[in-house]
């Protein structure tokens, strides 16, 4: 094989592009790109060993060297890991864009977030050498037996070239990078030696700089507890994580029996999305008898668990063991509901006696918690560490939880409410609520759609229901004393005038048609004239929106329409139709209060004819306003 030159995809091209010319500060962290794919490398070529495979150069002892050449400006990192073929290097560093570029180059638009916290998140690592190399030459020999070595050169520009190597490279991979002139320190050892043990710190290969080793290559997770200091778990968890601050809480456990295993986990200060960029980006790393059997093995933990980054390592799993096996095996999963056990019971002693702190922990982690809603195992857990803002809050800010809920329940109260909405205001003033504000009922407030599926799932918390407002069973209520009494009450209406207001309602009805299935009067209202309710109770009416949205689905549902018996509006109506029912007045009236409710619920699609009619009715009362104040 000749020298042959490849284009860079587009993506790679333009990643390369920023990471050469934009001024980073942090770009010392190359070289902790660079050290930890060498030690993936050696982690894998281990497992590959203890599997029994066949190894070229057997023998080669796993370290990791660095060199440096001051007179040429060079530097190399040389492993003795797996290597790459040919076909690998294309795939691993060539022409191939991983999944995670793109979205490496979005949120690098977007957020204000530094490079060196985020590229090797996204598994483009290795092309942050370019930040600091005018070229860079990797050799690279695979460790199957009989691949030809490989030669990949490129200046990060836009292509690279491949060439098969001559001489006798031994198995692994070296990169060999040629710094721009102004990166010459990179090259000075004091300052090797100090990235090296800022960054890379706890890699388990020694790396050598020269015959000096740098690193302290333990097995921080192995030691006793008592021992550790917390300098350590921090340095450690940054060096694990690549975030710049340290971890919010630190798990550390060790078990003996009836199984053994040892874990360290860390709840990160922040979250990396999990809803939005490098979903993928989660999983504990298995280790079993010190050697790497996963990285970012997805079963050890639920997914609403995602937020846990660490570290699992047991005696008792077979060495052998293949991934795909690994689930079906009896200890593992023993192990994994264990270590859930573990983060929840965590949790709930920092809920208990760190309410504050806990807080922080839902802003952060909430939401992927709440995707928690179906591990009907841990559900009574869930339930008790799920939090969320309610009427009893202050503010939208403020948090509460379901035990708190009932504690304030009224006496005889045997259901949960809870009113979904766009935001605090919207919910506040929803008209669904008046007659829950006037018995001085708590609803739970809920602004996220993921939060009404996990509240409309779980249906239950100890031995109340947990109901939307809307779903309400009116009745259930009555009992309950009024605590804001009505200050503009209106009087009662005589047998006669209660039988011409539901006669008032047909008409209504017959003025709106079709875009009603009923027009009723409502017991739930004190300050709103109307209200439109889901005749299908079987769901919540926003829940029915966030539905027609997800579907693009633009039609307008069909409502029952509530109207309040002692509103002032009604009662005026109700003398208009006294007087003459076919009054194009009342007409005008039930077609705005429609739109109205419409336009509350974000139905109004059209302002046009609710904005006409508004117009209209100012007209008429401006008249009336003059000539009662004789203008
Ligand atoms: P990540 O390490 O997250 O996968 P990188 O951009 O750092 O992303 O590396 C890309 C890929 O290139 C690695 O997944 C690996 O397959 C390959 N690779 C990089 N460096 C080495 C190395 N020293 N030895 C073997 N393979 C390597
Ligand atoms: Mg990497």
């Amino acid at each position: 094989m000749n020298k042959t030159t490849f284009e860079f995809k587009a993506e790679i091209k333009q990643l390369l592009n920023i990471l050469v010319h934009s001024l980073y500060t942090n770009k010392e962290i190359f070289l902790r790109e660079l050290i930890s794919n060498a030690s993936d490398a050696s982690d894998k070529l281990r497992f590959n060993q203890i599997k029994g495979m066949e190894i070229e150069n057997s023998n080669l002892e796993l370290e990791i060297k660095i060199s440096a050449d001051k007179k040429k400006n060079i530097l190399r990192i040389r492993d003795f890991g797996i290597g790459m073929t040919v076909d690998e290097i294309i795939e691993n560093i060539g022409t191939i864009a991983k999944s995670g570029t793109g979205e490496f180059l979005k949120i690098l638009s977007e957020s204000k977030e530094n490079v060196s916290n985020l590229i090797g998140k996204f598994g483009v690592g290795f092309y942050s050498v370019f930040m600091v190399a005018e070229k860079v030459i990797v050799k690279s020999k695979s460790y199957k037996i009989g691949e030809k070595a490989v030669i990949w050169e490129s200046d990060g520009l836009g292509s690279y070239t491949l060439s098969e190597m001559e001489d006798n490279f031994e198995r692994g991979t070296e990169v060999e990078i040629f710094l721009k002139e102004e990166e010459k320190d990179f090259t000075e050892d004091y300052r090797l030696e100090n990235i090296i043990k800022t960054h890379s710190n706890f890699i388990s290969f020694p790396i050598k700089l020269g015959e000096k080793q740098i690193n302290t290559v333990s097995a921080l997770w192995r030691e006793p507890k008592s021992s550790i200091k917390k300098e350590q778990y921090d340095e450690f968890f940054k060096s694990f994580t690549y975030d710049s601050e340290p971890p919010m809480e630190v798990i550390h456990t060790s078990v003996d029996a009836p199984i053994q295993f040892t874990s360290l986990l860390f709840i990160p200060k922040k979250n990396f999305d999990f809803f939005g960029y490098n979903r993928d980006n989660y999983g504990l790393d298995l280790y079993v008898r010190r050697v790497l059997i996963q990285h970012q093995n997805k079963e050890l933990l639920p997914e609403y668990l995602s937020f846990v980054k660490g570290i699992v390592e047991s005696e008792d799993i077979p060495l052998n063991i293949s991934r795909e096996t690994l689930q079906q095996n009896i200890i593992f999963n023993k192990i994994s509901s264990s270590v859930t056990t573990t983060v929840l019971s965590h949790l709930m002693k920092m809920a208990k006696d760190r309410a504050e702190e806990y807080e922080v922990f839902w802003k952060e982690h909430g939401r992927v918690f709440t995707l928690g809603y179906g591990d009907y195992a841990n559900q009574e857990k869930w339930l008790d560490l799920y939090r969320f803002n309610s009427s009893f809050n202050e503010n939208e800010k403020q948090l509460t939880s379901f035990e708190r809920y009932v504690a304030r329940m009224k006496e005889g109260q045997k259901e949960i409410y809870y009113i979904f909405g766009q935001s605090r205001e919207a919910v506040e003033t929803a008209a669904q609520t008046e007659i829950f504000k006037k018995k001085g009922i708590e609803i739970i407030y809920l602004f996220d759609p993921l939060d009404e599926f996990a509240i409309n799932s779980v249906r239950k918390y100890k031995e109340f229901e947990i109901k939307s407002v809307d779903q309400a069973d009116l009745s259930k209520l009555e009992k309950f004393t009024d605590e804001k009494l009505d200050d503009k009450k209106t009087e009662e209406l005589s047998k006669d005038e209660k039988l011409q207001l539901s006669s008032l309602f047909e008409k209504m009805k017959e003025i709106l048609g079709d875009k009603v299935t009923a027009v009723k009067e409502s017991k739930r209202l004190s300050d709103s004239p109307v209200v439109l309710l889901n005749p299908d109770d079987s769901i919540s009416a926003t829940m029915q929106k966030i539905m027609q949205i997800s579907q693009n689905d633009k039609s307008i549902p069909k409502r029952i329409m509530e109207v309040n018996p002692d509103h002032i509006l009604v009662r005026n109506l109700l003398k208009v139709y006294k007087a003459n029912n076919n009054d194009p007045y009342i007409s005008d009236v039930t077609n705005q209060l429609y739109q109205g409710a419409l336009l509350l619920e974000g139905y109004l699609h059209d302002p046009h004819q609710l904005v006409k009619n508004i117009n209209k009715m100012l007209e008429k009362s401006s008249s009336w306003y003059t000539q009662i104040n004789s203008l």
